[in-house]
């Protein structure tokens, strides 16, 4: 082929032009980036030539390798990995408009290009790193199974070329033309430290070798015999080596290379499966979400190892939809070295594997609820959890136990666990209280709340859209039922203190009877009865539920949600003894029906819903001011 120069895809090239101008100090991640590559590379075509032989034909002892040319300022890494052809360095590193790099983008003009390079890694745009210390990259690279190799090369501004080139080995050279300052990456201490840090757990060995002393030594090395170099990593699998053994940096770091995060994880998991199936898992929950926590098409699971051969990503079949959030690695030597994602369907291994996985994360949780660290947990993954409510039935009431709500009595942000409220509840209190809402604020000045509040009980709110959906498979927690208290019939406190209420309830309604009636008659086009309640202690009137039908948050979530929610007309009850109460049962004519409609009108905006005519409402409300 000839060379051909062609553009960048607008967005590379304006995110290349971000990466070569960022002042960010820690340019010295470019090497992970590009080692953690080189590595997939070998993945690959190990992986591949589990199936395909002829892939492996060269019978390659994997490895990487680091060069420094001192005098050229030139630092390559080699792998004898999968390889790219034309087509794939096109593609791969040359026109990708993938969401990845849009994203970034997005991300990175929010962030003002300050977090540049770990934003690099998130959005797999690893290789770009390389032109924060380098004005040119030059890649190499002969694809296993091919016959030619190519060459790609751009100076990171506006185009790149791609040619024809010579090379012997499978696999990938890529070489980067330092920039002016950035001589401390020829330095093998240098490299090695870098190494050490990032990416010791590499599989495979990762070599140094200096070129310019290569020259040098030549005359002096013809004499020596060469000695067999040193890898620069360890090369252990993290997940295989003890605990003990592992220092928090080195987890950390293997989480990094894993995610692409750039912060350090929540919680390490590491642990051994024992019995039925024998596995390694080394599992982490990140600090924040992912923006694609909730797409449904997104990537989620665990990287699969089998006997060390590393089988791919995002095995979803190991983790249940509702532990998504949670990262890392499954080792098992169970299984057939080549497994596809539809033999591992019905695998009983694999579901033994995502049974044990399971509850270790949810023991794991267990234990960190005694941390302050849960908190932050359970505000960016609880929503994602509390759907194994109604997915995991097995695991029902341990995810119970891991939610927490805020409540009533709970300082304002602060929420508690269902177990914590059940210790607080007075004998006599028989069910779990709870209230929906858009959100605390209007939760907490909720008029429904307020005789509950009078009898010194607590109650959870419900501010998660998932909360109201969940309450179907909730039913009770711990033998406790959970009812909302702003439906149906309610009444609080001991029994003869139900009872008194009852009696008083039925001679106040008895005395007003016409007045309800009279009421009930001028707004029956928006309520579907009107009676008088025990749920209220300071406020005239609320809007209560019948025992099924959906709460006003509900219907306000379906309406938002473009769904036809049918019109349901709810209950209107008013504080028998409120004095305006009173007061609108002296009046009669135009003055009657203004006040009811004010009574009306001020039981939605309690609870957060609006009114159907705002501005017949300013305008009642100024004419009754004027009085
Ligand atoms: P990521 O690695 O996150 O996908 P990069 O920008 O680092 O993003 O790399 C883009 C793609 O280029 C990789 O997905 C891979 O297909 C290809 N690539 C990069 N380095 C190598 C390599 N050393 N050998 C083979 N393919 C590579």
């Amino acid at each position: 082929m000839k060379t051909e120069t062609k553009q960048f895809k607008a967005e590379i090239g304006r995110m290349l032009d971000l990466v070569v101008n960022s002042l960010y100090s820690k340019k010295e991640i470019f090497l992970r980036e590009l080692l953690s590559n080189a590595s997939d590379a070998i993945d690959r075509a190990k992986y591949l030539g589990l199936v395909d032989k002829d892939i492996l034909a060269d019978s390659p002892d994997w490895k990487i390798t680091v060069s420094a040319d001192k005098e050229k300022k030139l630092l390559s890494i080699s792998d004898n990995g999968y390889g790219m052809d034309a087509e794939d360095l096109e593609n791969n590193l040359g026109t990708i408009a993938s969401s990845g790099t849009k994203k970034f983008m997005e991300a990175a003009a929010a962030k003002d290009g300050n977090n540049l390079p770990e934003l690099i890694g998130k959005f797999g745009v690893g290789f770009y790193a390389a032109f924060m210390v380098a004005d040119k990259v030059t890649v190499v690279s002969k694809k296993r199974g091919e016959d030619e190799a190519f060459a790609w090369e751009s100076d990171g501004i506006g185009s790149y070329t791609v040619s024809d080139a010579e090379r012997d080995a499978y696999g990938t050279t890529i070489t980067l033309h330092l920039r002016d300052g950035q001589d401390e990456y020829l330095d093998e201490w240098r490299i090695r430290d870098l190494v050490k840090s990032y990416s010791d757990f590499i599989a495979y060995p990762i070599f140094f070798e200096s070129l310019s002393k290569k020259e040098e030594d030549k005359k002096d090395d013809e004499k020596k015999e060469p000695e067999s170099p040193k890898p620069l990593n360890t090369m252990t699998a993290l997940w295989k080596r003890p605990k003990k053994d592992v220092k928090k940096e080195e987890y950390d770091e293997f989480y990094k290379h894993l995610t692409h995060d750039f912060d350090e994880p929540l919680e390490v998991i590491p642990f051994s499966g024992e019995g039925q199936v024998e596995f390694k898992a080394l599992l982490f929950i990140p600090k924040a979400a992912g923006m694609d926590l909730y797409m449904p098409q997104s990537k989620r699971g665990l990287s699969l190892y089998v006997r060390n051969v590393f089988i791919g990503n995002d095995f979803d079949l190991l983790l249940p939809d509702y532990l998504r959030f949670v990262k890392g690695v499954v080792d098992s030597s169970d299984l057939p070295l080549n497994v596809s994602r539809e033999m591992l369907q019905d695998d009983q291994v694999i579901s033994k594997i995502k049974s044990a996985v399971t509850s270790k994360i949810l023991s794991t949780l267990e234990d960190m609820k005694k941390k302050e660290s849960y908190d932050t947990f359970f505000q960016t993954f609880g929503r994602v959890l509390k759907e194994g409510v109604h997915t995991d039935y097995v695991n029902a009431d341990r995810i119970k136990k891991l939610l927490k709500y805020p409540s009533a009595q709970s300082a304002a942000g602060k929420t508690i666990f269902l177990e914590d409220y059940v210790k607080k509840m007075p004998q006599d209190q028989k069910d779990i209280y709870f209230l929906c809402a858009e959100k605390e604020e209007d939760a907490r000045n909720a008029p429904q709340l307020e005789q509950a509040e009078k009898h010194g009980l607590d109650v959870l709110f419900f501010v998660d859209p998932v909360d109201e959906w969940l309450v179907d498979s909730f039913r009770e927690f711990e033998g406790k039922k959970l009812v909302d208290i702003a439906r149906g019939n309610i009444s609080f406190g001991s029994e003869t203190e139900q009872k008194a209420e009852k009696e008083a309830n039925e001679k106040a309604s008895a005395d007003p009877k016409p007045f309800l009636e009279k009421v009930k008659e001028q707004l029956k086009d928006h309520v579907a009865d009107v009676r008088v309640s025990s749920r209220l202690a300071e406020s005239p009137c609320c809007l209560v539920a019948s025992e099924n039908a959906l709460s006003p948050s509900m219907i306000r979530m379906m309406r938002a949600m473009k769904q036809d929610v049918p019109e349901e007309k709810r209950i209107l009850e008013v504080n028998a003894t409120h004095p305006l109460v009173e007061k609108a049962k002296g009046l009669d004519g135009n003055d009657f029906a203004d006040a009811v409609e004010l009574l009306f009108d001020q039981a939605l905006i309690a609870e957060g819903s609006p009114v159907p005519n705002p501005s017949r409402f300013a305008k009642l409300l100024t004419a009754l001011m004027m009085k």
